[in-house]
């Protein structure tokens, strides 16, 4: 390209010669695969937290992408026997035509494997995160999308999918990433011969705006972070309500609703838009959290407020400064510690978190809590540590006197058994408050608390 770009120039520049010759067309970017809305989801179906919002989209002329992280592979089949790898095609499938309903035909799946836990950096870990990351990369530089939507990367009591919170890390760092000539720079360079088989002439592209949907139970804490869009509308080309159009498109995950859908068949208009728009479905409103814009506009306007057509300079995010820590200290590791220093790196400080921190686990079972625990003094520690527990809980390990050698850092683990429910306990219950303390020479260097919540059934922790 480099070559032919030269020739070219020396064609046209070389005097006496310019009108002479027929200039040679330069090949550009795919115009088919230019996006508007680039979602990206873990699993097939995932694309319901967003079809409501996607039809509307649609019907303003946006463009649509998806990516899906993984195939579904770990799902249940309700529409018959196949399970793992032949049922991660089948749901590809499924997806394809789920969008399909919509004209929604740009669909792509990273090599990320459908994992059954909460933790997003096992999910990471089974994806593969670097290789899923260079795949993600390549379909942002690829579709040039203006806007990212995906799930909001964090821990909640709710779903909590630690496939989920990996689409939505992923997203967030190919946002960060893409535009960067140095990042994958194979992607982008251009072919150094006729059908060049490695380098792949793709253009960095910095996308304009992320925006984020939460898999969680609480509303309370991400109202007022964005954009509300009703799903009551009707839809200028279906002329339904995008809650329908949403429930059409669903109709074609026959292998995770098959139930579902056929007790639709049993029921009127009215039934069925109780259901859909109620608690758990599509209801009143599609909320979306800002995570960050780089064309400015006001946090809660319209998704594509101040974007404006062509492509704007790469911004490298401004890391928010390193919080400084005492000598001696404990605190909560894992995805909890992962996700602050993830904020702190991306300039997502201003996103929703509770605190303290929260999780929805089954019972009965364990808590695990991982812990760091900091010596930067220039001798050697012990440290104390307790935990005080709801009762009928128990500590199994993890609880005592620790040593840790001078300038190190040490992981701990705190395990918790969880009492059995009873029969008639509710699927639910309140929240409970755990709280961990940590104390050196007589001294306490470090208070822990997180908010469980026992339930009949959870993904693993
Ligand atoms: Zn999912």
């Amino acid at each position: 390209m480099f070559i032919q770009l030269l020739s070219i120039t020396f064609l046209l520049f070389a005097p006496g010669m310019a009108a002479a010759q027929h200039p040679t067309t330069v090949p550009l970017a795919d115009g088919r695969y230019k996006t508007d809305i680039l979602l990206v989801v873990a699993h097939p179906d995932d694309e319901g937290a967003a079809t409501p919002y996607l039809a509307r989209a649609l019907d303003e002329g946006k463009r649509v992408a998806v990516v899906f992280g993984t195939r579904g592979s770990s799902g249940a089949n309700e529409a018959g026997a196949e399970q793992a790898a032949a049922l991660g095609h089948i749901r590809e499938i499924e997806a394809r035509n789920a969008l399909v309903t919509l004209g929604v035909t740009n669909v792509w799946f990273l090599s990320g494997k459908d994992t059954a836990s909460q933790n997003v950096l096992q999910s990471l870990a089974s994806w593969g995160h670097g290789e899923c990351l260079e795949q993600l990369v390549r379909l942002v530089r690829l579709t040039r999308p203006e806007v990212i939507l995906t799930f909001l990367p964090g821990t909640f009591i709710g779903e909590d999918h630690g496939d989920h919170q990996a689409s939505g890390v992923l997203a967030t760092e190919a946002f960060d990433l893409a535009g960067d000539p140095a990042t994958f720079p194979e992607q982008v360079s251009g072919p150094t011969k006729r059908l060049e088989p490695f380098l792949e002439n793709l253009r960095p592209w910095q996308p304009k705006k992320i925006y984020y949907f939460p898999d969680a139970d609480r509303e309370d804490i991400f109202r007022g972070k964005g954009p509300e869009y009703s799903v009551k509308e009707i839809s200028k080309s279906s002329k339904q309500p995008y809650w329908r159009m949403a429930l059409e498109s669903f109709r074609a995950h026959q292998t995770q609703a098959k139930s579902f859908l056929d007790s639709l068949a049993q029921m009127d208009e009215a039934q069925i838009e109780k259901m859909a728009t109620s608690d758990g479905g599509w209801s009143d409103a599609q909320r979306f959290v800002l995570g960050k814009s780089l064309v400015g506009g006001a946090v809660t306007e319209d998704v594509f407020e101040g974007i404006m057509p062509g492509a704007i300079p790469f911004v490298r995010p401004e890391l928010a400064p390193t919080p400084s820590k005492p000598e001696l200290s404990m605190e909560l590791a894992g995805p909890w510690s992962f996700y602050a220093e993830f904020r702190r790196s991306h300039a997502l400080t201003n996103l929703p978190h509770p605190e303290p921190p929260e999780i929805a686990l089954q019972a009965p079972g364990t808590l695990v809590i991982p812990l760091w625990l900091r010596n930067q003094t220039g001798k050697t520690q012990e440290i104390m540590l307790t935990a005080t527990l709801p009762t009928g809980w128990s500590a199994q390990s993890g609880t005592g006197k620790f040593v840790v050698p001078a300038r190190q850092v040490a992981a701990g683990r705190i395990e918790v058994n969880l009492p059995t429910l009873a029969e008639n306990a509710p699927k639910k219950s309140d929240p409970l408050e755990v709280t961990v303390r940590a104390e050196a020479n007589g001294q306490a260097i470090g208070e822990i608390k997180l908010r469980v919540e026992l339930r009949k059934r959870a993904l693993p922790q």
